[in-house]
């Protein structure tokens, strides 16, 4: 596929990652962090840590996701996401050098943050995937959102929020 400009980087990532690793849905983001030579730590930490991105030269890069029952799996899976995102953008701007990022509910959105999440929305949810599931689902209007979340591995919220974002309207969840 010959595209030849990419909103962002995190696009370029996302868009790269699907392509060379022949990803499925839902995402199997060990498979991208492994690939990658990312270790990937799961533990628990307090609540207000979502997880953590480490790199020290001469080591592999260190990921670590709160596996604490306050965070979800699909919370989890988005900040995994995140953090991939924190070593593809960080590659770029300080080569060889020393990176932590801490990423909890306060971390402020910085621009590096935000292309971050962007990261994290377009390898989990890509446009084109979406767009297809959301019109093979046009029969289930009601549900429609729910069954995609699950099918994507991403929260309800994350999902309308995706959705929304593509102009693709979703029914108002709010019960009679
Ligand atoms: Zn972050």
């Amino acid at each position: 596929m010959a595209r030849l400009h990419f909103q962002s980087e995190a696009e370029l990532y996302a868009h790269k990652a699907w392509e060379t690793l022949k990803l499925e849905l839902p995402v199997d983001l060990g498979l991208v962090a492994s690939r990658l030579g990312i270790e990937v730590h799961e533990r628990e930490f307090i609540d207000d840590i979502d997880g953590l991105y480490m790199r020290l030269p001469g080591a592999p890069p260190i990921i670590a996701i709160n596996t604490s029952y306050t965070k979800p799996l699909s919370r989890r899976r988005f900040t995994l996401a995140h953090e991939i995102g924190h070593h593809l953008l960080g590659v770029r701007v300080s080569p060889g050098s020393r990176l932590l990022f801490f990423d909890t509910s306060k971390t402020s959105r910085t621009m590096m943050e935000r292309a971050c999440d962007h990261f994290a929305v377009l390898l989990l949810m890509p446009e084109a995937l979406i767009r297809h599931h959301y019109t093979e689902l046009s029969y289930n209007a009601e549900q429609r959102t729910g069954i995609m979340a699950e099918r994507f591995g991403v929260s309800a919220w994350a999902m309308r929020r995706r959705l929304r974002e593509l102009s693709l309207p979703v029914k108002n969840w709010r019960r009679a």
